[in-house]
C-alpha cells in the first residue's frame, strides 16, 4: 500500500536516476513530492479553435497532426521538429528545437493538444516550443492552469506534473495540523482540498486560497513555536547582575567618543534586564555603524566585572575576528582575558599568566605574522588549551561564530550570550539560537544565560511586531554625531570613466575605494567567482594599472579573506573589488568611495548596508550607484537611497516597493517560499499570532491537537543553522 511515508524508490514508475535527482530537491517520500509546491502557474486555460487564435495570444488548441517532420540544421547542428495541426476551423504550425525524441511521438494522425504563445512571421502563425500532450489524456501540461515547479537537473516540471497528478488520485488522508475551527473561522480549505488546489487549480482563486492556507499554516507554526519558547524562557532563572554605576561611567568616560542618546538608552535597558532573575531576551536593532559593539561591550563589562563569563557570536569568522580586535581595544585598560575560538582562529589576549600557561616553546619559532600578533597583545593557542581556559574561567570573554553555541564547550559561569546576527534575522533561526543558548553548558546550576541579539538590518515597525512580538527591542535610531552625510549618486554607464577618474583622484589624496560587483544567483557561486576575477583583472589591467587592487569573494577561505581585509585596512590596497556575498564588515575609516555595479539588482536595504562601509571617517565620502536601467521605477527606487541615510526609512520604502518576501529574502527569513510570498499579507501574520496565542491559552500542552503537536516537532527538526 502506498502512503505518504512510502519512499519514492519503492514506486515502480520512478526510476533510480529520478530518485537520486529528487534528493537534491529534498524529496524522498510520496509526502515530500506532494508537498513540493509550484511557484507559479502558466495559464493555458483558454482553449480556442485554430482559426480564432491570433499572434501574441497564449492559448491551447487541439487537433490532429496532418504533417510532421524532424530535420537537422547542419549549420547549427540543431534538431528541428515541425508539425501541422488541423482542427475543424483550420491549421496551424508548431515548432520544437532540439528535442529529437519528439519525432517518434509527434507522428501523423495523432490527436494532440498544444499550449503556448502564438508567434508569427511572414509565413504565418505558429507555436514555438509549446507544451503538448495527447488529446486523450486529462489536461495536465496543457489546456488548464499548469503548475510550474522548482526544478533540478533531470527533473522537469513536466515530469513532476505527471507524477504528482498520479499520486493525487490516491486521495491520501493528510492529517491537518491546523485546528478545524480555525480553518472555518478564516474560511480556509483543509489540507486535503488545498493540496489538490495548489497543484492543479481549476481557477486562480483556488490556487491563491491554497497558497494562503499553507502560508497560514507556516506562520501559525512559527508563532506557536516562538510563543512556546517564550513561555519556557520565562520560567527559567538567570543570575542577577547588579548595575555598577561607577564602573560603567568610568568606561564610558574613557571612550574616544561620546555615546549617542540611543546608545545610552539601549545600554541602560540591557543593564536593567541583567539585574533581573528572569533571563533577558532582547534584540538590539541598529543600522550599520550605529555603534552596537560598544553597547554590547557595556553589558559584557558589567557581567565580567561581577565575575561572570560572556560569549559573543558573529555570523562569520571574519566578523568574529573583527569583534576580537574591537574588544581588545575597548577593554585594553581592564584585566579581561579574551579568547577567539573559530575554525580558523584559536587566539587569546596575552596577559602574562596566559602566556606562561601555554606552549612557550612555540613562541621562539613564530613566523613574522605571529610576532606581529603578539605585539598586538594576542597569541595563538590550541583548541584544547582554549577550552580548558574557558572551563576554568581564565578566559572571561569568548568570541566565536554561531557554531560556538552548538559545540560542547563547558563554561565555568556563563551569564550572558550576545549574538551578532548582522544581516540575518530569521525568526526560526533566532528561535533556534535562543533555544540552544539555554542548553549551553554555562556552569551555573539551575540558571540559563541572559540572551542579547543584535541585528544591523533595520526592521520596519509593521513587520517587527509580527516577527519579534515576543521580544524586548532596543533601537539605535541615531547615528554618531560627527558622521558626515555620504554623497550618493545614480550613474549611467556613459559616465563610468568619469567616475573612475574621480576615484583615482580620491586615491591620489590618500583615500581608498570599494567596488561592489553585481549580484549573481546564490546557486551560481562559481559563475560569480569567475565574473569577479574577470572584472578584477579588467580593472587591474585596463583602468587602474598604476594602483593596487585587491579581490575578495565567496570562495576565499576565512584566513584568505582576512588577509585581503587586513591589507586593505593597512592601506596596502587602494581599491577593494568585492562580491556581494562577502561581508566587508571591517571598519575602514580611510575608505571614502564606493561603486556599486548593477545597483538596480539589489534591494534598497542591502545597498544601504553596503554604503554603510564608507563614510566612517572624517573625510567626505561618495557612493556611486551604477545602473544601465532607464526604467523610471528603478530610478525612483534608487532615489530613495540618494535622498535618505536613515536605514529605518529606507527599509520602510524597500518594504513598500518590493513587498516583504523580497525584502527579507527567503534565505534570511528562514521561512518557506510560500510563507514568504504571503508575507505581503501582514494581517495574516497577525491573525496567525492571535490564533496561536488563544490556542496556547486554552490548551498549553496542545493535548487535544496531536497533529499540530507532531507538525511542530517536525518543524523544530527542520529549523537549524545553515
Ligand atoms: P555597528 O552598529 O554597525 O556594529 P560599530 O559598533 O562597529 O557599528 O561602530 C561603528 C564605528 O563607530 C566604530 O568605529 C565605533 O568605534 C564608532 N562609534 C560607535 N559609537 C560611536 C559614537 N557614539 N560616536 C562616534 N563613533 C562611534
Ligand atoms: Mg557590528
Amino acid at each position: 500500500m502506498i502512503t505518504l511515508e512510502t519512499p519514492l524508490k519503492n514506486l515502480p514508475r520512478i526510476g533510480p536516476k529520478y530518485v537520486k535527482n529528487l534528493k537534491k530537491l529534498g524529496i524522498a517520500t510520496v509526502g515530500d513530492l506532494l508537498f513540493h509546491f509550484p511557484f507559479r502557474y502558466d495559464d493555458y486555460s483558454k482553449i480556442l479553435p485554430v482559426s480564432s487564435s491570433s499572434r501574441g495570444d497564449t492559448v491551447t488548441v487541439e487537433g490532429e497532426i496532418i504533417e510532421s517532420r524532424t530535420t537537422r540544421t547542419w549549420k547549427r547542428k540543431m534538431f528541428l521538429t515541425e508539425i501541422l495541426l488541423k482542427d475543424d476551423s483550420g491549421t496551424i504550425r508548431a515548432l520544437w528545437f532540439n528535442q529529437p525524441y519528439l519525432a517518434e511521438n509527434l507522428t501523423e494522425g495523432k490527436k494532440i493538444r498544444i499550449s503556448g504563445k502564438i508567434t508569427g512571421d511572414a509565413s504565418g502563425l505558429y507555436f514555438s516550443n509549446p507544451a503538448w500532450e495527447l488529446a486523450s489524456r486529462a489536461p495536465t501540461n496543457t489546456g488548464r492552469l499548469v503548475p510550474v515547479y522548482p526544478e533540478t537537473e533531470g527533473v522537469t516540471s513536466r515530469w513532476l506534473r505527471w507524477q504528482i497528478q498520479f499520486l493525487l488520485k490516491f486521495n491520501f488522508r493528510i492529517s491537518d495540523p491546523v485546528p478545524e475551527k480555525i480553518l472555518k473561522k478564516l474560511n480556509l480549505p483543509g489540507t486535503d482540498k488545498a493540496i489538490n488546489y495548489i497543484h492543479f487549480p481549476d481557477t486562480l482563486d483556488h490556487a491563491l486560497v491554497a497558497q494562503k492556507r499553507f502560508a497560514f499554516e507556516e506562520m501559525f507554526l512559527v508563532q506557536l513555536k516562538s510563543l512556546q519558547i517564550r513561555s519556557s524562557w520565562q520560567k527559567e532563572q538567570a543570575v542577577k547582575i547588579k548595575f555598577n554605576e561607577k564602573l560603567i561611567k568610568n568606561f564610558v568616560k574613557k571612550l574616544p567618543f561620546k555615546l549617542t542618546d540611543a546608545q545610552r538608552k539601549s545600554a541602560f535597558e540591557i543593564l536593567k534586564d541583567l539585574e533581573k532573575s528572569r533571563p533577558m531576551n532582547r534584540l538590539l536593532n541598529g543600522d550599520v555603524g550605529s555603534g552596537k559593539t560598544v553597547v554590547a561591550a557595556v553589558a559584557s563589562l558589567q557581567a565580567i566585572n561581577k565575575g561572570y563569563q560572556v560569549a559573543i557570536m558573529a555570523p562569520t569568522e571574519v566578523l568574529a575576528r573583527q569583534h576580537f580586535d574591537s574588544f581588545i581595544k575597548l577593554f585594553s585598560s581592564y584585566k579581561i582575558n579574551i579568547g577567539l575560538l573559530t575554525n580558523s582562529y584559536k587566539m587569546i589576549t596575552c596577559h602574562p599568566e596566559l602566556v606562561s600557561g601555554s606552549n612557550n616553546k612555540m613562541l621562539k619559532h613564530l613566523p613574522a605574522s605571529l610576532c606581529e600578533a603578539l605585539q598586538a597583545g594576542v597569541q595563538h593557542d590550541t583548541r584544547t588549551n582554549l577550552l580548558k581556559k574557558i572551563q576554568s574561567s581564565q578566559i572571561n570573554l569568548v568570541i566565536g561564530t554561531h557554531a560556538l553555541i552548538q559545540e560542547d564547550i563547558r563554561f565555568k559561569n556563563l551569564a550572558l550570550i550576545i549574538v551578532d546576527e548582522q544581516h540575518r534575522f530569521g525568526v526560526t533561526q533566532r528561535a533556534y539560537l535562543q533555544q540552544k543558548s539555554s542548553e549551553i553548558n554555562d556552569g551555573l546550576p539551575e540558571k540559563i544565560p541572559h540572551f542579547l541579539t543584535m541585528t544591523a538590518t533595520p526592521i520596519p515597525r509593521t513587520l517587527a511586531l509580527a516577527f519579534f512580538g515576543n521580544l524586548d527591542i532596543s533601537i539605535l535610531d541615531e547615528m554618531p554625531a560627527e558622521r558626515k552625510k555620504i554623497i550618493t549618486g545614480i550613474v549611467n554607464p556613459v559616465e563610468r570613466n568619469k567616475t573612475y577618474e574621480f576615484i583615482r583622484a580620491e586615491i591620489k589624496k590618500g583615500r581608498q575605494c570599494f567596488i561592489i560587483l553585481p549580484l549573481v544567483e546564490e546557486s551560481e557561486i562559481l559563475t560569480e567567482v569567475k565574473a569577479a576575477v574577470q572584472e578584477y583583472e579588467r580593472l587591474s589591467r585596463e583602468i587602474f594599472s598604476d594602483l593596487k587592487l585587491g579581490l575578495i569573494h565567496g570562495r576565499l577561505k576565512a584566513d584568505e579573506k582576512e588577509k585581503v581585509m587586513r591589507e586593505f585596512a593597512g592601506k596596502k590596497i587602494d581599491i577593494l573589488v568585492a562580491t556581494p556575498v562577502v561581508e566587508v564588515g571591517i571598519d575602514i575609516p580611510n575608505a571614502t568611495a564606493m561603486i556599486i555595479e548593477d545597483a538596480d539588482r539589489f534591494g534598497l536595504s542591502q545597498l544601504h548596508q553596503f554604503r554603510g562601509r564608507i563614510g566612517r571617517g572624517k573625510y567626505q565620502s561618495y557612493c556611486f550607484l551604477f545602473t544601465s536601467s532607464n526604467s523610471s521605477n528603478v530610478r525612483a527606487r534608487l532615489k530613495a537611497l540618494v535622498e535618505s541615510e536613515d536605514g529605518f526609512k529606507i527599509a520602510e520604502k524597500d518594504l513598500e516597493l518590493r513587498g516583504p518576501g523580497e525584502f527579507f529574502g527567503t534565505r534570511q527569513s528562514g521561512l518557506p517560499d510560500i510563507a514568504m510570498e504571503n508575507l505581503a499579507n501582514v494581517r495574516l501574520i497577525q491573525i496567525a499570532r492571535e490564533e496561536a496565542q488563544e490556542l496556547l491559552k486554552s490548551d498549553p500542552p496542545l493535548k487535544n491537537y496531536p497533529y499540530l503537536k507532531k507538525a511542530l516537532q517536525k518543524f523544530e527538526q527542520e529549523i537549524h543553522l545553515e
